[in-house]
């Protein structure tokens, strides 16, 4: 039987609260399925301690960690480096303790968004995308629709400053075209040239909000739309049963999650990790608690 002793790997996810996460039971499902002598903890930092947690890896001999709301940005100041997507998207959801004990920020969302698209058979490339939200995970969709060839990037949040600030900054990082709009009133005349809805708002998540969706139920969706869903807590949400309702695929954010996981385990371990197994682990940790 597996032990954690003194030649184990340490990674873990830094958040607060962080007892929710999905990725511990994730990470350790893959670690175990390959025989890795690996372990990944909850690490429940408290917003003014963000400081000392994230110099603390390099001193702990952690080989990196996951960084959750509300940290992805706040760990910023503490790294050495940034990988061109966390300095674009500006914000880390990865890090990566070097032997000599430098820490690189990483966003590994947009490249596991863009790998979970690609897994459901849609590329991007040519999608002319509308995103609701405007905060972290849509900054990470944005950039990684515009880097990978969708073209123009629509926008759309309650807040319409927050929608231009972002647009404007990937603009200046990307050189893409970006629309912007205000969540609901500009979403029948954004989405009529849309085909890829992203819901990148918490509307959705339960328990909150379980039962609310951020597309008016007036407002018609077109059968030939793919409508994907970051929310994944319940896997079939509001805003996914208005998209079969109207014929449309949805798509909900479980599948991101694995991924962007698969990312960074790859960062830190050099070996591939294995997709399906920590698909499962995210899927029973979620039945037990239905
Ligand atoms: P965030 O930084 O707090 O941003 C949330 C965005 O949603 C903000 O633009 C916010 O607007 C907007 N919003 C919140 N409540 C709203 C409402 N009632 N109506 C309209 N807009 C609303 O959060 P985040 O990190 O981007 O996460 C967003 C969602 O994506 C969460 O549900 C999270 O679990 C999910 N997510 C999933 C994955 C995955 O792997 N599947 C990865 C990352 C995030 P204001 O700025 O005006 O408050």
């Amino acid at each position: 039987m597996w032990t954690i002793g003194g030649r184990t790997r340490l990674v873990g996810v830094m958040g607060w609260p962080v007892a929710h996460s999905l990725s511990p039971a994730m990470h350790n499902a893959a670690f175990a399925a390959l025989g890795l002598d690996w372990a990944y903890v909850p690490l429940a930092v408290p917003p003014d301690r963000v400081g000392e947690a994230v110099r603390g890896l390099a001193a702990l001999g952690f080989a990196g960690a996951n960084v959750t709301v509300p940290h992805k940005e706040k760990v910023i100041p503490f790294l050495n480096h940034l990988t061109p997507a966390a300095q674009a998207i500006g914000a880390v959801n990865t890090i990566v303790v070097s032997p000599d004990g430098e820490l690189t920020g990483d966003n590994t969302d947009a490249a596991g968004f863009l790998a979970d698209l690609r897994e459901e058979g849609i590329e991007p490339n040519g999608r002319r995308p509308l995103i609701l939200g405007a905060g972290g995970a849509a900054r990470a969709v944005a950039y990684a629709l515009g880097q990978a060839g969708a073209e123009p990037v629509a926008i759309a949040a309650r807040d319409l400053t927050k929608a231009r600030r972002l647009a404007d900054a990937l603009h200046a990082a990307t050189g893409k075209a970006f629309l912007t709009g205000r969540l609901p009133e500009d979403l029948s005349e954004l989405a009529r040239e849309a085909d890829l809805i992203v819901n990148a708002t918490p509307v959705g998540m339960a328990p909150h909000q379980a039962d609310a969706s951020p597309w008016p139920e007036a407002l018609a969706m077109r059968p030939e739309w793919v409508i994907y869903d970051l929310v994944y807590v319940p896997t079939e949400t509001r805003l996914l049963r208005q998209a079969r309702a109207h014929g449309a695929r949805g798509i909900g954010g479980l599948g991101m999650l694995v991924h962007q996981g698969a990312a960074a385990f790859r960062l830190w371990t050099g070996v591939d990790p294995p997709i399906a197994v920590m698909r499962r682990a995210c899927e029973e940790r979620l039945r037990s608690r239905e």
